[in-house]
């Protein structure tokens, strides 16, 4: 371990390997959920409205089962075996699909979604075991590792809409599962140079013993097929569900809480929690993304973004991805060359520059409206900058945040931390769902204009909240930072 983390130059080799590995991984999840609303309208003839909730409860479901994956990862299968589980799941849940899309879709959702919990949240928590304690480079590796899931998020976006509307839904499947073989490939070639990170917690035990454990986890995953599948049958379970798996992690964080016996521990967890209960906000509004900007980008945006005619939603759907692969490095640099002149600002203070970014990004949003001629078409150009704006913003935030839950959880604790961390998501994408139908003019006979009216209004008061929430988090900066105390 000491010889991984002692490494020289600015990034491991491990972090590349991981790197690759998430970024198949991604490739396959953001192609499986780019396909998936077209999915379920052209094959499964369900209504624009129909497919709309299931798509959001299955994005709530995937996120929701990242806290499982990470607890389970901490207390009997270490985070490789749980990424191999995962992984191998998620293969199966896609591999099911595409050879037989009408009568498997659901239990390949069902699969992909508990397999993404066994994965994603373990990956990120071994990229922090690269980083010895207080190792200022961390920062900077959370995001480069952010501009491979990013790579990925194109690639597969593009790839598998484009196979499956132009050679078919098996096609795309497929190949999502395929992009997750070669992620596993790379993941089983590598993790010798993985050394003891990411070990089952349990390697004292004998093997027979660990082997029994193991095993009653894959039979307790089994279990839950039956209940992720009606549960993404009808979605009115999904409310229920989200109702119960919030209070019930928060009840088990308290539980393992209490059980700590350093104050020290004890407080560095509440002040993980505070930036989990921000990172909620942040991806609430974030998260408008796939919702209301998709609609406002169909009905309110010219075809021009620069000197290119081009479809403004495939500008809604790639630029984030994009920004962040050109910005990734370039901050991930800056956090490097700042903190070698000791200016690195604290993990509070880019939380909130984060927000402050965000709130920009919506008003800039807002602003469109002023742009707009009488048809209530404006443009393209204002557009795209704000996807620029709110990508520096979630630069500051969601990398960053991986990086923090790193630093802030004991080891023991750290998957189920980084599950919290992206439950957080999941209400987020939840509460994203519900700002976005308030938005939508109830009246489908609305102009454009009387469109664009509404949902610029509701951007304003999203960049209101969004400042608000920067700031607070700017002066409450102080109370947090000596709940971190020595991290930064
Ligand atoms: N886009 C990032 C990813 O896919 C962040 C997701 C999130 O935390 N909501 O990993």
């Amino acid at each position: 371990l000491e010889e991984i983390q002692n490494f020289e130059g600015k990034y491991p080799k491990q972090l590349w390997y991981l790197f690759l590995v998430e970024m198949w991984e991604r490739f396959c999840f953001y192609g499986m959920r780019g396909v998936l609303a077209i999915f379920m309208v052209d094959m499964l003839l369900l209504s624009d409205k129909e497919a709309n909730l299931k798509y959001g409860a299955i994005q709530a479901f995937v996120y929701a089962f990242t806290f499982i994956g990470g607890v389970f990862a901490d207390k009997i299968l270490g985070f490789k075996k749980s990424l191999l589980f995962g992984g191998i799941v998620m293969i199966t849940g896609n591999f099911l699909i595409g050879l037989d899309p009408e009568h498997f879709f659901y239990y390949g959702i069902t699969l992909s979604i508990i397999g993404t919990g066994f994965f994603k949240p373990n990956i990120s928590s071994m990229v922090g075991e690269l980083y010895k304690e207080g190792d200022s480079r961390r920062d900077a590796g959370f995001s480069l590792f952010y501009s491979g899931i990013n790579i990925g998020a194109l690639l597969g976006g593009a790839l598998c809409v484009y196979l499956g509307k132009f050679h078919g839904w098996n096609l795309a499947f497929f190949a999502a599962a395929a992009v997750m073989v070669i992620g596993i490939v790379i993941f089983l070639a590598t993790k010798k140079s993985l050394a003891p990170i990411g070990n089952s917690p349990l390697m004292h035990l004998e093997p027979k013993k660990r082997g029994t454990r193991e095993i009653a986890v894959y039979i307790g995953a089994a279990l839950c097929i039956p209940l992720i599948h009606a549960m993404i049958e009808n979605t009115d379970y999904t409310d229920y569900f989200m109702y119960a798996i919030g209070p019930a992690a928060l009840i088990y964080f308290f539980f393992e809480l209490s059980r700590q016996e350093s104050s020290k521990v004890k407080k560095k967890l509440i002040a993980a929690l505070l930036f989990i209960a921000f990172s909620i906000i942040f991806f609430a509004f974030f998260e408008q993304s796939g919702g209301s900007l998709s609609l406002f980008a169909k009905g309110n945006l010219t075809d021009k973004l620069l000197f290119f005619t081009i479809d403004p939603n495939i500008v809604n759907n790639v630029s984030n991805a994009f920004f962040v692969i050109l910005f990734a490095p370039v901050l991930g640099l800056v956090w490097v060359a700042l903190s070698k002149k000791k200016l690195e600002p604290n993990t509070v203070i880019k939380f909130g520059l984060g927000f402050l970014f965000l709130a920009g990004s919506f008003f800039i949003l807002y602003s469109t409206k002023f742009f707009a001629g009488p048809d209530g078409i404006t443009s393209l150009n204002i557009f795209t900058s704000a996807y620029l704006i709110m990508t520096l913003g979630e630069l500051c935030l969601s990398p960053i945040g991986l990086s923090i839950i790193t630093k802030l959880s004991p080891n023991r604790l750290v998957g189920m931390m980084m599950g919290l961390w992206f439950l957080a998501s999941a209400y987020g994408q939840y509460a994203a769902g519900l700002l976005g139908a308030n938005m939508a003019s109830p009246n489908e006979n609305a102009t454009n204009l009387e469109k664009l009216n509404l949902y610029t209004d509701g951007y304003y008061q999203l960049a209101i909240y969004a400042l608000i929430a920067g700031v607070v988090l700017i002066l409450i900066s102080p109370i947090i930072r000596k709940l971190m105390q020595e991290v930064k």
